[in-house]
């Protein structure tokens, strides 16, 4: 259930946005979700048809951007592709990892009119 709250805060943003743009409509909102956050875009659009009902958001669509769980090696600096949530580098087969993407959650960019 942890996608109403991040659902209702998407629709703040693009209504601060399109009120800023002075638009009359939302058609469609570009977002950016990273595979580890676990959200399930498929919930977050349902919760969106519901929250964003009476506003100029009404019937907008959403578009996600997945971007995949990655992380860097701090042994050998080798970036990997972290796959059914192994922890693992690739190369050297170190533990010591750092994430770089995956974890991101951001609306990129709306189209209004
Ligand atoms: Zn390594």
């Amino acid at each position: 259930m942890h996608e109403l709250s991040i659902t209702q805060s998407i629709l703040n943003i693009a209504l601060n946005c399109a009120k800023k743009e002075d638009a009359k409509h939302i058609n469609s909102i570009n977002l950016v979700i990273g595979e580890m956050t676990g959200y399930i875009p498929h919930y977050i659009q349902e919760y969106f048809d519901i929250v964003s009902k009476d506003t100029i958001a009404e019937g907008a669509r959403l578009i996600f951007r997945k971007t995949p769980a990655a992380a860097r090696c701090k042994e050998c600096g080798h970036d990997t592709q972290l796959k059914d949530y192994k922890f693992i580098c690739e190369n050297c087969s170190s533990q010591n990892l750092t994430i770089i993407s995956g974890k991101e959650f951001s609306v990129e960019t709306i189209d209004i009119e």
